[in-house]
């Protein structure tokens, strides 16, 4: 076994089973590992890195705000902490009505949205549908709202009220009622594959939820900032939901979640009703700043859709016999497999320096960074075929 892997095991929880390398620094789409191999990186933490790595952007807003303020406690405002918020009413298009609940991660934020479907639960309006397959977060509320029994097993009892439906315009038809507080889907299930929902779900949804006075809670934690080609996937369907939950590319590698809400639904928490130490502290929201603010003014959305119609077109163009399917939007890709074979072509991929992600066991999930170029993508065009050609 190679050292780093001994240590690695030898002293973290046994959580994750086998890292795939020890990486030490980054640069752009690539990284390098401790023994100075190169890797094209088109997994970018996992939709987290929107601006790569050592970007200077990002570099020189958290060196000097942690050279000001790192963390005040919840007692205080910081200006970094309100510009983030006023952003994100902006791009969201919440607007004014619009507020923000910042935390640490995904999870956090998923927990926040539960808490929001609680407040919502009155006359006894208390079911919270989810869908199958869906991801949610590892902490017990989030988990409880993540529809894979596989990711629940040994950590019953879950937190009750939650049901998880299909996820068929039928199934949402007979689930929905006058009792239902909420109902929480991501516009593309990116853990599960990257599965998009059906033609027409999000507009039916928006349309019950609306009529029974449930809360459409959206999870963008993978699909938003920029990602599928728009700041948050919703805005391809020309909806409004009641709220979002937001976290992965938002800070680009620093920590940070957030929840933001639309209209009446911000007006659900009351003071004391929610809190975070870290939560929106000025390190964080000055990253999330410099970040969005880099989207923004170099077109990395724009980037993302034209990138990443590329990217699929070469894929489907490969005609390979094991790829049934490339799905997704912008740079969330899934490439559907004829086999559960997505493991060992990530595996292949990686020995030739190139890191893509086995989501299941019959897909292959791309995000790379947002700021993907010409040259990136010629190293894929090179690269990936040579993965593939080792599937027999
Ligand atoms: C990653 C993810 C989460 C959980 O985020 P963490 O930061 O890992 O807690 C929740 N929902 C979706 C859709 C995600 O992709």
């Amino acid at each position: 076994m190679q050292d780093w892997l001994e240590h690695y095991r030898g002293s973290m929880m046994g959580t994750i089973q086998s890292p795939l390398a020890m990486l030490e620094r980054g640069e752009g789409c690539h990284v390098w590992d401790t023994d100075g191999n190169r890797y094209l990186d088109f997994l970018g933490g996992i939709a987290v890195n929107s601006l790569g790595y050592a970007h200077p952007a990002q570099v020189e807003a958290v060196s000097a705000q942690i050279g000001k303020l790192a963390h005040v406690s919840n007692y205080f405002a910081t200006p970094p902490q309100v510009e983030l918020a006023e952003r994100l009413q902006r791009i969201t298009g919440a607007g004014a009505a619009g507020r923000v609940l910042f935390g640490n991660s995904g999870a956090e934020a998923a927990e926040a949205a539960f808490k929001l479907a609680r407040l919502n639960s009155v006359d006894g309006r208390s079911r919270i549908l989810t869908l199958k397959s869906s991801f949610h977060g590892r902490t017990m509320g989030a988990l409880s709202l993540t529809g894979q029994p596989a990711l629940q097993a040994g950590f019953e009892p879950l937190v009750p009220g939650v049901e998880h439906i299909d996820s068929t315009i039928d199934a949402l038809e007979e689930a929905i009622g006058p009792d239902v507080a909420a109902l929480m889907v991501e516009p593309i299930r990116g853990e599960a594959g990257v599965l998009e929902l059906p033609a027409g779900y999000l507009e039916r949804a928006r349309e019950l939820t609306s009529k029974f006075g449930a809360l459409l809670i959206l999870d963008e934690i993978q699909t938003g900032i920029g990602r599928t080609g728009k700041w948050f996937a919703f805005q391809h369907f020309g909806i409004q939901p009641d709220a979002i939950t937001l976290a992965k590319g938002i800070a680009g590698g620093v920590p940070i979640g957030a929840l933001v809400t639309f209209g009446a639904a911000s007006e659900l928490f009351q003071p004391g009703g929610h809190g975070s130490t870290f939560g929106g502290n000025p390190l964080a929201t000055a990253a999330g700043n410099a970040v969005l603010r880099e989207i923004e003014d170099s077109g990395l959305i724009e980037n993302a859709a034209r990138r990443g119609q590329q990217l699929k077109s070469f894929i489907e163009s490969l005609r390979h016999p094991q790829i049934t399917e490339v799905r997704g939007r912008g740079l969330l890709i899934g490439i559907g497999l004829a086999e559960p074979r997505a493991k060992e072509l990530s595996a292949a991929a990686l020995s030739h320096g190139l890191i893509i992600n086995a989501a299941k066991d019959q897909s292959i999930r791309l995000a790379p960074p947002l700021i993907l170029g010409d040259a990136e993508l010629e190293e894929f065009e090179e690269l990936f075929p040579k993965a593939l050609g080792e599937l027999a």
